[in-house]
């Protein structure tokens, strides 16, 4: 755990989520948030009583036992969307059981000064926020004798009150950001086990999209190393996505086929060509719009602009580059954040490094591409291809069928 957590967990606790950037959307505001609540719900599935509950620009979880509390933060540390969340106490919207509320929630906590910081989504309470901020700013000096202090608090007790419940709590944890899981749609990340494509699957969960992996492997002309780095690393990103869908590919038939039959300094361009023809196709199928690739300009030969433009043409999609303006050392950084570094450190033999070229094109033209392939049967090394595809489902370990479908 990341950030602190109260030190008493409250005994009937609801924890409290904010969110952000999909409370910009305007009239697209109530997807955004449906999505998010299923996206939330999903983690808690395994956890009885919990229930997601809308009200107004934040989400409420209660009937959480006290003992899931912690967890439920941890897992929520997880889900994209969410800016900052809470543990608290929900109780009436009366000032007294705001009181009693917030001297429950402070015992137990060291601070030397604090602040109340009311907040009323409506307006129709007989109490305005400086009623609340002076009746329960007194009722915590009562029972702390810390001063008031309302630029650099060392405590800050928030009171939401929001459709006739107050919402109590003491401290935002951070979330991480971003948009909800399938708040943007679909697409196919080209999988490979380095450290790029897998940070590069990240960043475009992180804007919203939902992902279906496919990896190209070597078998058998390779062990199977890099098919089992690929369902781990498949894994931490199911931890972020929920399950999430693996399409093995064996690959080295069509780099032969390729290699014997292509120059081979267009080998490099030709095998990714092949694989954005699978990629798409797959796309297709499960309603993708989009592939992603780990490309970084420049990062090696393969990746200059030319030859990006060269595998492009392939792709029946936009090809979506989210790492093409990072360095290495920023990749390694975030991959060592979101815990893929140390299986994508792994050994592993690439497909690709199977039938390498000596030569590298690294200003390949999209026509002499196009004719080098005229010696291929395309449609031919395409249904081979998936014919033998295999596709898995990778299960984060609080996966509970069904329970989108409950809430
Ligand atoms: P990575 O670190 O992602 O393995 P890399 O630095 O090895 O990438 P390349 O080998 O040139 O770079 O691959 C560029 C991109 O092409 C990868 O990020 C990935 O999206 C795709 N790709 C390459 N090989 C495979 C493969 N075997 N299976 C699926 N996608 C692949
Ligand atoms: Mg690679």
């Amino acid at each position: 755990m990341s950030a602190p957590i109260l030190p008493v967990i409250p005994q009937n606790p609801v924890i409290i989520i904010h969110y952000h950037e999909i409370g910009l959307k305007g009239g697209n505001q109530a997807y955004f948030e449906n999505i998010l609540k299923r996206n939330i719900a999903q983690r808690l599935g395994d956890m009885p009583g919990a229930r997601v509950r809308h009200m107004r620009n934040r989400l409420v979880i209660r009937g959480l036992r006290q003992g899931d509390a912690t967890l439920a933060i941890e897992r929520l540390q997880h889900v994209f969307g969410i800016v900052n969340m809470s543990i608290g106490t929900e109780v009436d919207a009366e000032l007294d059981a705001m009181k009693q509320a917030a001297q429950d929630l402070v015992q137990g906590l060291t601070f030397q000064s604090f602040a109340i910081r009311p907040k009323r989504a409506e307006k129709r309470y007989p109490f305005t926020s400086q009623d609340i901020g002076r009746e329960v700013g007194s009722a915590v000096w009562q029972v702390s004798h810390a001063q008031v202090d309302l630029t650099h608090p060392e405590l800050e007790v928030f009171v939401e009150v929001v459709q006739g419940k107050a919402y109590i709590f003491a401290e935002k944890i951070p979330g991480p950001g971003g948009l909800p899981v399938s708040s943007s749609g679909r697409g196919v990340v080209l999988f490979s086990v380095g450290f790029d494509a897998p940070v590069a699957a990240w960043r475009m969960m992180k804007r919203g999209l939902s992902l279906h992996l496919v990896h190209f492997h070597g078998q058998p002309q390779t062990d199977d190393a890099s098919v089992r780095k690929a369902r781990a690393l498949a894994k931490i990103l199911a931890e972020w996505h929920g399950r999430i869908k693996l399409t093995l590919v064996a690959f080295s038939q069509a780099q032969e086929i390729i290699s014997v039959a292509c120059p081979e300094r267009y080998r490099t361009i030709l095998y990714r060509r092949m694989m954005m023809r699978v990629a798409s196709k797959l796309a297709w199928k499960h309603r993708c719009r989009a592939l992603i690739t780990g490309e970084s300009l420049g990062q090696v030969a393969s990746q200059t602009l030319p030859n990006l433009a060269a595998i492009e043409d392939a792709s029946s999609f936009p090809v979506l580059r989210p790492l093409i303006a990072f360095d290495k050392q920023e990749i390694l950084q975030e991959a060592q954040r979101i815990g893929t570094y140390d299986i994508s450190i792994l050994p592993h033999d690439e497909a690709c490094t199977l039938f390498q070229p000596r030569r590298v094109e690294t200003a390949a033209k999209i026509e002499d591409v196009r004719i080098a392939e005229e010696e291929l049967d395309i449609p031919w090394m395409l249904e081979q291809l998936l014919a033998d595809a295999v596709t898995e489902v990778i299960h984060p370990d609080w996966w509970v069928d069904g329970v989108s479908q409950r809430q």
